[in-house]
């Protein structure tokens, strides 16, 4: 996806342990006309996959999966990070964040994610495949089905896609980075 690719290599920033930096557009700041392209893309790789939910996590994933539900015409369900007490049928798994190097939960209401369900997992970051693990976890507990998994940024320098696609799940990614050595980003083509 090339405005995508353009806009990394124009306003992301590298920074130390292998972390991109896209605050000015995705991260903290959002572009919402990137956000919509990026929704576009997702729909049309996605075009033939039978879903009747997105699913994602809190904070980061909320804006892409927002804006892919609003063109399916189908909701979207976050991952919460805290546990509200007035969820009911809570089903949780504990989640490693890259980021911030340390385990949290996450959890979702089976009154939104259950049986007969079947979900597209949207994320902003593919790393080492954590959050997509935890995202299988629920689905599995939910006795739902995950159809496919769609990320803005996959760094195939980790091992989050190779997991994956080794494990047989559908991955899309609409920019991959090879590598972030000596603070430059390489994408690949
Ligand atoms: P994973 O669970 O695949 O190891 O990491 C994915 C999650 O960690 C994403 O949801 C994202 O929030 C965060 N993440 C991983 N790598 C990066 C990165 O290079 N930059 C940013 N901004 N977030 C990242």
């Amino acid at each position: 996806m090339n405005v995508l690719k353009e806009r990394i290599l124009r306003d992301g920033k590298c920074l130390e342990n292998g972390i991109l930096k896209v605050d000015s557009f995705i991260n903290h700041q959002m572009d919402p006309v990137l956000m919509k392209s990026i929704a576009v893309e997702f729909v049309r790789r996605f075009a033939s996959t039978d879903i009747n939910k997105i699913i994602t996590i809190e904070a980061s994933g909320i804006a892409p999966a927002i804006m892919t539900g609003y063109l399916l015409e189908l909701p979207v369900v976050f991952a919460k990070k805290k546990k509200p007490v007035t969820m009911e049928g809570m089903l949780t798994t504990t989640v490693f964040s890259f980021t911030k190097q340390r385990n949290y939960d996450v959890c979702v209401s089976s009154e939104f994610l259950c049986r007969g369900d079947r979900v597209l997992f949207i994320d902003d970051f593919l790393a080492n495949g954590n959050a997509a693990k935890g995202i299988m976890d629920l689905v599995n507990q939910a006795g739902a089905e995950l159809a496919g998994m769609g990320f803005v940024i996959e760094k195939a320098f980790q091992y989050g896609g190779e997991y994956l696609r080794k494990a047989g799940m559908r991955v899309e990614s609409l920019a991959v980075i090879e590598s972030l050595d000596d603070c430059k980003i390489k994408l690949k083509d």
